[in-house]
């Protein structure tokens, strides 16, 4: 069994593989999604555990189970063969499988002005489940444009913070309904560009920094909420034709994180929402049952 990706999706799938007793591979070349978050919440027992952490734990607690091995290598290819699939890595080895996991997570866009990125996960979050609280209250701003990215999101902050300015960074695209919406709570919403963050703290949760627009004053805030997309960590389940959602998921049925290609298994980020730690982990337990029960089905004739 070979399972592409190391964080709680394919951990929990190693897991549970491994009390199988399947032999099993997992790569994981060390870049999960959540790699600039502090800390990790909304995972019961875990509630505020550096992510870091967590893995470490995991890949602690995996070590008990001799027929899992862990390589640090990407995986660049995967193919179709009559029996399962070959996966091919970056240094070169080809390996076989019956069965493949994919569970390589996805990429958050950024926008790309200067701050953006150092603010990311400090004062920059994508996710009000998952940073929401620790920012209450706080003065907020929400990036994004249109009805559903920007103000749908922005009248969804207003749930944890009332002083909450939509800043769209050129033309906001809303619509007349939702700008009256807008206004209704409260929300103002600033349509120039923004030039750049200047940072004057960067502690996690405590960050504050200034917006800077092309034209108007400067907006001081501690926290901003974006939603500009993402896009799979990885193109192998794409060029194994599996069926997308569209390029944020891949579609597997209900019960065992199945896709549409025989064998291949989808697992955490890169199915379907709802995207958090802990659906990731549970994600990968589902797709492991499945891939035993699958080979118990195949081998028990
Ligand atoms: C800033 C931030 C904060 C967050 N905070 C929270 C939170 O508080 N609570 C919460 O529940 N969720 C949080 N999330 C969401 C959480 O990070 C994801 O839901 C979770 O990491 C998904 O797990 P995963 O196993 O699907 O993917 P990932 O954790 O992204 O792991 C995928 C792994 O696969 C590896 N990989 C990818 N492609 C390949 C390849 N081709 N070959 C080998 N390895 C590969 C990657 O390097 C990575 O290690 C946060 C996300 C971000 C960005």
């Amino acid at each position: 069994m070979i399972v592409v990706g190391g964080g709680p999706a394919g951990l929990n799938a190693a897991l549970v593989l491994g009390r199988c007793r399947r032999n099993v591979l997992l790569f994981d070349e060390g870049k999960p999604r959540n790699a600039v978050s502090h800390a990790l919440h909304g995972f019961l027992s875990r509630d505020g555990i550096p992510p870091a952490q967590l893995r470490a734990i995991a890949r602690e607690q995996l070590a008990a189970y001799p027929s899992v091995g862990i390589d640090e290598d990407r995986v660049v290819d995967a193919a179709r063969m009559d029996k399962g699939f070959s996966i091919t890595t970056r240094d070169g080895r080809i390996f076989f499988t019956r069965k493949l996991l994919l569970a390589a997570g996805v990429v958050d866009k950024l926008p790309q002005q200067p701050g953006f990125r150092e603010l990311y996960g400090v004062g920059l979050f994508h996710c009000p489940y998952c940073d929401g609280w620790e920012m209450r209250d706080q003065p907020l701003a929400v990036y994004g444009r249109g009805d559903d990215k920007g103000g749908g999101l922005a009248l969804e902050m207003t749930h944890w913070s009332r002083d909450t300015v939509l800043c769209t960074d050129g033309p906001s695209q809303l619509s007349i309904d939702c700008r009256r919406r807008l206004d209704k709570y409260g929300i103002v919403i600033r349509e120039e560009k923004i030039v750049r963050l200047e940072i004057s703290s960067s502690v996690p949760y405590h960050a504050a920094f200034d917006i800077v627009f092309e034209t108007g004053p400067r907006l001081r805030r501690s926290a901003i909420f974006f939603n500009t997309g993402r896009h799979q960590a990885t193109d192998l389940a794409a060029r194994l034709g599996c069926d997308m959602y569209d390029p944020k998921g891949c579609k597997v049925d209900d019960d065992y994180q199945m896709t549409n290609v025989p064998g291949l298994y989808v697992a955490g980020d890169a199915s379907r929402d709802v995207l958090q730690v802990i659906v990731a982990a549970a994600e990968g337990a589902q797709a492991a049952i499945g891939i035993n029960n699958a080979l118990l089905r195949e081998d028990l004739v």
